[in-house]
């Protein structure tokens, strides 16, 4: 068990970053943020930052000899470099960020362990485009395999001309047959080093231009009745990949049952709704975890919950949001509202 008073070191500087902080202070941890950018949100509400390239091997060195344990807060964390960690345990563990990091190793785990995913082909030439296209024909959706995020890097061709204007460059892809889903939704749940799992309600999602927009709990009736299985699929990737902390894993809900369309491991923006609608929080619960304590419960805390993203110029109605008592305001403390920004949440609670 890491003693409260030690250091929880976090590899990234967002607002998960600043959120997993804010958990950790409450049970008395110190966090220490590694990130390149000098404005990190995280570090803001941590104890210290390293502010270093992530190729920068002997702050990551310094960064380790720091912390406890060490964790990461975004999916896309390099690698090769964490090697300079050494001994200090870095949790959810190195394979994680190996499948997670990659589309097709991701779909190609889950295809393993017996879940479905949406048909899929490896394109890295245009001639592996015009065979995606024969074997899993149009429309679908071009996604890069690596570093995608919020529908970024994504192309979508509904039938098969549209992929005459892709220009196939040397990044990785995969093209997915689209899914025709009549809702979105998540499972998390969070694996304790002693196997020990909770999950937390399944959110249903909806989506605007492939960023989330919100939230809501109790999922619709169809959409419950596919959770079960959707949480068989979750709690074997977990097991095979001897998880600890918290594991998020995406669905299409279909007439024909749950389709897997990506993980993410780690905490997740469609479990924000837990800090104030679950008796424990994503984020409290992931910091247990990885500190060794017991899981807390997950149970919900009003009968209706919905969190709701604040993006980009949105932000601006937090005035507004705070004249109703129903509204738990968050505000990532990002100085620069862009177009597609996730400036912060808000999530109601009702009876
Ligand atoms: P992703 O970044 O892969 O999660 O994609 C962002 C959003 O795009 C998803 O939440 C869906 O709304 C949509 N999307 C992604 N892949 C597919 C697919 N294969 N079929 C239908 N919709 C998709």
């Amino acid at each position: 068990m890491i003693a409260p008073g030690e250091t929880v070191g976090i590899l990234g500087g967002g607002q998960l970053g600043r959120m997993l902080a804010m958990a950790a202070a409450r049970l008395g941890y110190r966090c220490h943020v590694f990130a390149p950018e000098s404005d990190s949100i995280a570090a803001e509400v941590c104890a210290q930052h390293t502010c270093a390239d992530w190729t920068d091997l002997a702050a990551m060195a310094t960064f380790a000899a720091d912390c406890a344990v060490i964790t990461y807060e975004f999916e896309n964390v390099p690698v090769a470099p964490l090697k300079a960690l050494g001994d200090v345990p870095l949790l959810p563990g190195l394979r994680a960020l190996e499948v997670a990091q990659d589309r097709l190793n991701e779909k190609r785990f889950v295809a393993q362990l017996g879940g479905t995913t949406a048909p899929f082909h490896l394109v890295d030439t245009a001639e592996d485009l015009d065979l995606a296209l024969i074997e899993v024909g149009s429309p679908g959706i071009l996604k890069t395999r690596r570093d995608g995020y919020d529908g970024k890097g994504q192309w979508r061709i509904m039938v098969d001309h549209d992929a005459d204007a892709v220009r196939i460059a040397d990044i990785p892809l995969i093209y997915e047959g689209f899914v025709h889903f009549f809702a979105e939704f998540s499972v998390i749940m969070c694996r304790g080093g002693d196997g020990a799992v909770v999950f937390w309600d399944s959110a249903e999602n909806t989506h605007n231009v492939g960023i989330l927009d919100r939230s809501v709990v109790p999922a619709s009736q169809a959409v419950q009745a596919q959770v079960s299985a959707a949480r068989d699929l979750a709690a074997k990737a977990a097991n095979a990949l001897d998880y600890v902390g918290v594991l998020t894993l995406e669905f299409f809900a279909t007439d024909a049952g749950p389709v897997f369309n990506e993980m993410a491991p780690r905490v997740h923006n469609s479990g924000h709704w837990t800090v104030e609608g679950a008796l424990t929080s994503q984020f409290e619960n992931h910091i247990r975890a990885i500190c060794g304590l017991p899981l807390g419960a997950t149970a919900l805390t009003s009968a209706h919950v919905e969190m709701r993203n604040l993006i980009g110029d949105a932000a601006e109605d937090w005035d507004t949001l705070l004249a109703d008592p129903a509204n738990h305001l968050h505000l990532y403390g990002k100085v620069a509202a862009r177009p597609g920004r996730k400036m912060g949440h808000v999530t109601r609670l009702g009876w």
